[in-house]
């Protein structure tokens, strides 16, 4: 695994520039995937430290791309962090049942999203059972 590795789950070609621009500059190395197909083949291949993980993707979303990587054992423990413009109670639960490792709603605080990443890179089985 590389530790400064970060694989970005977005379709939205705005919304990953953002999010690139500010993990390069915070000196994390990106991979960008615009389906979660294409994510789950780039995590398999390439181990990020931690994913971002949009919701709303074309094809499998970001929940059901985020089961088929816990069912991986090569990828279940990568720390996964749900980036949503949902903000509805009912769907904060669901995200939360789902097992994301962190929720950060756009427009995304970049500050707190760094925290929190840092956070699980460190101690990346913090609060999450990892068989
Ligand atoms: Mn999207």
């Amino acid at each position: 695994m590389r530790t400064n590795l970060i694989l970005i789950v977005e379709d939205d070609a705005n919304s990953r520039k953002l999010l690139r621009d500010a993990l390069q500059v915070t000196g994390y190395e990106t991979l960008e995937a615009v389906s979660g197909e294409q994510g789950l083949s780039l995590a398999a291949e390439h181990m990020p430290a931690l994913i971002l993980m949009d919701i709303q993707l074309p094809g499998i979303n970001g929940v059901e791309s985020l089961r088929r990587l816990r069912a991986e054992p090569a990828t279940r423990a990568i720390p996964v962090i749900a980036v949503t413009a949902s903000v509805m109670n009912t769907q904060r639960a669901e995200f939360q049942t789902a097992g994301f490792d962190g929720i950060e709603f756009k427009p995304v605080s970049v500050a707190g999203l760094l925290r929190r990443m840092r956070e699980l890179i460190d101690a990346p089985n913090s609060g999450r059972e990892v068989p």
